[in-house]
């Protein structure tokens, strides 16, 4: 039997999203294909989230090392391309996140895999791995379909599949690391933390989004008063942050962030596809736009056709009347 293996991603002592969201389509893959999924997870001291995996996986390949306490491509790639040459599993898939971009090309030049990055869907058909990837900013979806080989690298677009359900657990198989590991070219210095104040809007449940219908930054408090009112986050389409009103970390979108809150409210923003990219996985999304054709509309579970000047400081006071009355 192959496997179908997915990188475990995790910093800082958590899984982050992304390995579930690969696990549940390495699920669907493994089960069409009667292949084993595997989840394979590198780092040091990792018993507790490899025991955490088992329920989502048919097994959990651990390779422990201080080189793997953090995470460093070249560690990851030197780990990786032993581990595929000898299991050869039909696809590897890797997070599109900050450490996939940085590992997954030079880990396919390496063992000369095909790869096909920042994927939306794909499937394995006939034995030939056919990818959906997004082109010009998310405006035309491409199918391509990868060469024909033993093995194939693909990298997969956060908040675009659903994480699964807990199964049977499956069983934990620990690996030697190799013995080449050692102190490379990259060296892990530190983690950067935001600045204070600044938060990770991808991790936050609700986000109140403002977009150019603010009119003014003299405006925002109105967003912050409700965010405030609900507890969530602010964030914002990328024109407030040309403006310096708000900063990138707030930007949703194609070349901001991309979140998946329970509740994404979205005052005064058009709905241009490239934000849409980046909150269209929202659990529930509400607008509010004065335009009736706004294509926000379009994606939106409700819609308030009105001005966001009445219906934000409206909202956040009855909001803050159930909170004062317990409702
Ligand atoms: P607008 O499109 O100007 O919309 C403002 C909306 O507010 C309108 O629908 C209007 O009806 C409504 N409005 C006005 N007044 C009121 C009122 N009083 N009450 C209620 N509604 C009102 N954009 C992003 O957001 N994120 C990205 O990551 C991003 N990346 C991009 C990458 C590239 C390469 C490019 C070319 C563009 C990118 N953009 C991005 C920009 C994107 O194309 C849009 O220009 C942008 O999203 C529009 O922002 P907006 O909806 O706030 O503004």
């Amino acid at each position: 039997m192959r496997e179908i293996m997915v990188l475990a991603e995790h910093r800082m002592g958590e899984m982050r999203d992304i390995t579930h969201e690969m696990l549940a389509k390495g699920r669907e893959l493994a089960e069409a294909q009667g292949d084993i999924l595997v989840a394979m997870l590198l780092g040091s001291g990792v018993e507790v989230l490899a025991d955490a995996l088992t329920p989502f996986a048919d097994k959990v390949l651990v390779v422990e090392s201080p080189e793997l306490e953090n995470f460093n491509s070249e560690a990851y790639q030197e780990v990786l391309k032993l581990v595929i040459r000898e299991r050869k599993p039909r696809i590897t898939l890797i997070g599109h996140t900050s450490y996939g971009i940085d590992l997954a090309p030079a880990l396919a030049i390496d063992i000369g895999a095909p790869l096909a990055s920042d994927c939306i869907d794909f499937m394995i058909e006939d034995g030939r791995v056919r990818v959906t990837r997004q082109i010009y900013g998310g405006k035309i979806n491409v199918e391509a379909i990868l060469k024909e080989a033993e093995h194939h690298i693909v990298t997969v677009r956060p908040a675009t599949f659903e994480p699964g359900e807990p199964g049977p657990r499956g069983n934990i198989e620990r690996l030697e690391p190799p013995a080449t590991l050692g102190p490379g070219r990259k060296a892990f210095l530190e983690y950067v933390e935001p600045p204070p104040g600044e938060v990770d809007i991808s991790e936050a449940e609700i986000i109140v989004s403002v977009g150019r219908g603010i009119k003014d930054e003299k405006n925002l408090p109105l967003i912050t008063g409700l965010a405030d009112a609900l507890k969530g986050e602010v964030g914002c389409s990328r024109p407030i942050v040309d403006k310096y009103w708000l900063p990138k970390e707030r930007q949703v979108g194609s070349s901001g962030k991309t979140v998946k809150p329970k509740l994404y409210l979205a005052a005064g923003i058009s709905g241009s596809f490239q934000h849409v990219m980046g909150m269209k996985a929202s659990g529930l999304i509400v607008a509010i736009n004065k335009d009736p054709k706004a294509p926000i509309f379009r994606i939106a579970d409700y819609g308030v056709v009105d001005d966001l000047f009445k219906v934000v400081p409206a909202l956040t006071q009855k909001i803050n009347e159930l909170r004062q009355s317990g409702g």
